[in-house]
C-alpha cells in the first residue's frame, strides 16, 4: 500500500506542478485549476487509506461540515471579496499546520525527537500560529471589522524583534531538550501575538500583498508539517504555494514600485482614503462630458483603448464595458483594452472580471505590450481607474508613486476618464490626468455611466 500511496503522491504533484503552469494564462486556466483540483482529491483519498487511521468518525465530520463551508462560501463571495476570502483560506491552513505539528508533539508521553524533527515542529508551530491569527486580522481590516488603518504605536518593531528572538530563544532550548512542553505553549502564544502585531500596522489598502506574504507561509507551515509526519504530499504542495505565495507578492510590490519592507512596515498612511486629494493651493479645473457628447465623440473615432480600474470592480461594469466594445467594433473601431498589472486590488483582478464577461483574450494587452500605441489612439476610455494612469509617477519625485509603471493614457489625442467624482484613489493622490487638456471627466457610476452611453450610441 506504501509503494501506491508515494505513486499516487507523485502523480497529484506532477497535476499540482501542471496545474500552476496552466494558471498562468486565461485560455488555459480553468483546465489549471481542475487538474490541480484533481491532485488534490487523489492526495486525500488516498491519505484516507492510511494504516495510522484509528478511527474514520471525526474525518468524515470534518470533510462534510467543511466541504458545506466551502460551497457556500465559494457560492456566495463577491468578486470584490475575494482577497479576504483567500486570507481567511490562509489563516485556516496555517493554523491546521501548526494544530498537527502540536499533534504530533503532545501524542507521545516522553517527547524525544529527532533534532530535524523537533525544529520543524517549532518551525511549523510558529510560522503556523503567525499566520493564522495574522490572516485573522488581514480579513478583519478588509471586512471593515478592524481598523484599514496604518496602526503605528511606540517601540513597535523592537518590541516585534524581541518576541521573535523570544520565540527563536525559545525554539533553541526546545530542541537541546524536546521534553520541555511548557516552553512550546510560550511558542504558541508568543507567535499568535506576533501575527497580530505584524499584521496591525499594515493599511487596509495594503492588505492584498500582506494576503499574498501570508499565503506564501502558510505554504512553508504546511511544507515544514510535511516534514514532521513525514509526508512528501505536504511537504512539495506546501513548497509550491510558499514560493508561488511569495513569487506573486513580488510582482505586486514591482508593480506599484514599492517594497516589501515598506508595505510590511505600514508604509502609505493615507492608502485607502476616500476623500478629494488635499488641497495644494491651486485651484485646477477640469472639464466633463455627458452620455450624449461621448457618443459622439466615438462616432468620429477609429482607435480606441479602454482602460480598466477598480471601479469597474466596485461597479460591476464589466458586462456593460463588453456592450460597448462588441458595439464600437460592429461600428468598424478598433477596441482593445489595457490591463495594468495592479489595476484593481489584487493580480489579475481586471482580467477575471472581462473574461467572466466573455470579453475576448486576444483583446486585452499588458502594459508593455500597448504604452507605446497611446499617441495613435483617438480616444482612451478610463473606466474607474486612478493611479495606474497617474502621469506624476512618470515625473513627479515627490509622489508616493514616482517611478510605479503606468499606463501612458495622457499621450492619447483624447482620454475621457469614468468615475463618480473627483476623489482620489488607492494611493491617496490627487491625479493630474483629470486636469489635462485633453482630458474629459465623464462622472457617474462605471456601469450606469457605460450603459448610458451605449444607448446613446445606438441612438446615432
Ligand atoms: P484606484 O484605487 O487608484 O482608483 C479607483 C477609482 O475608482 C477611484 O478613484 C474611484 O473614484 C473610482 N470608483 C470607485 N467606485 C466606482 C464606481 N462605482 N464607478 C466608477 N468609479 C468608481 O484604482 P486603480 O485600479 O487605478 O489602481 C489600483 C491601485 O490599487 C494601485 O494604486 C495599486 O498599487 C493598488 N493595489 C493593487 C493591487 C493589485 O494587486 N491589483 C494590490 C494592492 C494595491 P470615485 O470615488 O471618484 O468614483
Amino acid at each position: 500500500m506504501l509503494i501506491v500511496s508515494y505513486i499516487i503522491y507523485l502523480v497529484a504533484s506532477i497535476l499540482f506542478i501542471f496545474g500552476i503552469k496552466k494558471l498562468g494564462s486565461p485560455k488555459t486556466a480553468r483546465q489549471g485549476n481542475f487538474l490541480s483540483s484533481l491532485g488534490m482529491f487523489l492526495a486525500v483519498v488516498i491519505t484516507l487509506f492510511d494504516h495510522m487511521i484509528i478511527t474514520y468518525e471525526w474525518i468524515i465530520i470534518g470533510l462534510i461540515a467543511g466541504s458545506l463551508i466551502g460551497s457556500v462560501m465559494a457560492l456566495k463571495v463577491e468578486m470584490t471579496g475575494m482577497p479576504q476570502m483567500v486570507g481567511l483560506l490562509n489563516g485556516f491552513g496555517g493554523g491546521a499546520s501548526a494544530l498537527v505539528a502540536l499533534g504530533e508533539y503532545y501524542k507521545v508521553e516522553t517527547p524525544n525527537f529527532e533534532l530535524n524533527i523537533i525544529i520543524t515542529i517549532v518551525l511549523s508551530v510558529l510560522i503556523g500560529a503567525v499566520t493564522f491569527t495574522g490572516s485573522l486580522i488581514a480579513f478583519g481590516k478588509l471586512q471593515g471589522i478592524v481598523t484599514g488603518k496604518v496602526v503605528k504605536y511606540p517601540l513597535q518593531n523592537p518590541i516585534n524583534v524581541i518576541l521573535f528572538l523570544a520565540v527563536l530563544a525559545a525554539g533553541v532550548m526546545i530542541a537541546i531538550d524536546p521534553a520541555q512542553s511548557q516552553l512550546l505553549l510560550g511558542v504558541v502564544a508568543v507567535s499568535l501575538l506576533l501575527g497580530i502585531l505584524l499584521v496591525l500596522p499594515i493599511g487596509g489598502a495594503d492588505m492584498p500583498v500582506a494576503i499574498s506574504l501570508l499565503n506564501s507561509y502558510s505554504g512553508i507551515a504546511a511544507s515544514m508539517t510535511g516534514f514532521v509526519i513525514n509526508n512528501n504530499m505536504l511537504i512539495i504542495a506546501g513548497a509550491l504555494v510558499g514560493a508561488s505565495g511569495i513569487i506573486l507578492t513580488i510582482i505586486m510590490c514591482k508593480g506599484m514600485n514599492r517594497s516589501l519592507m515598506n508595505v510590511v512596515l505600514g508604509g502609505w498612511e493615507s492608502a485607502g482614503s476616500a476623500g478629494p486629494a488635499a488641497a495644494d493651493g491651486v485651484q485646477k479645473s477640469h472639464k466633463s462630458i455627458d452620455s450624449e457628447e461621448l457618443a459622439m465623440l466615438f462616432d468620429s473615432a477609429s482607435n480606441v483603448i479602454i482602460v480598466p480600474g477598480y471601479g469597474m470592480a466596485v461597479a460591476q461594469a464589466q458586462h456593460a464595458i463588453r456592450d460597448l466594445a462588441n458595439l464600437l467594433e460592429s461600428k468598424g473601431i478598433n477596441v482593445r483594452f489595457a490591463i495594468h498589472p495592479v489595476a484593481g486590488r489584487m493580480p489579475g483582478h481586471m482580467n477575471v472580471l472581462l473574461a467572466e464577461a466573455q470579453v475576448s483574450y486576444d483583446k486585452l494587452y499588458a502594459l508593455e505590450d500597448i504604452n507605446d500605441d497611446f499617441p495613435n489612439t483617438d480616444i482612451v476610455l478610463v473606466i474607474g481607474a486612478n493611479d495606474v494612469v497617474n502621469p506624476a509617477a512618470r515625473h513627479d519625485k515627490s509622489s508616493p508613486i514616482f517611478g510605479m509603471p503606468i499606463l501612458n493614457v495622457d499621450y492619447a489625442k483624447t482620454v475621457i476618464v469614468n468615475k463618480r467624482s473627483m476623489n482620489v484613489g488607492y494611493a491617496g493622490i490627487d491625479n493630474e490626468l483629470f486636469y489635462l487638456d485633453n482630458t474629459l471627466m465623464y462622472f457617474g457610476d462605471s456601469k450606469d455611466a457605460v450603459t448610458k452611453l451605449v444607448n446613446e450610441i445606438k441612438q446615432l
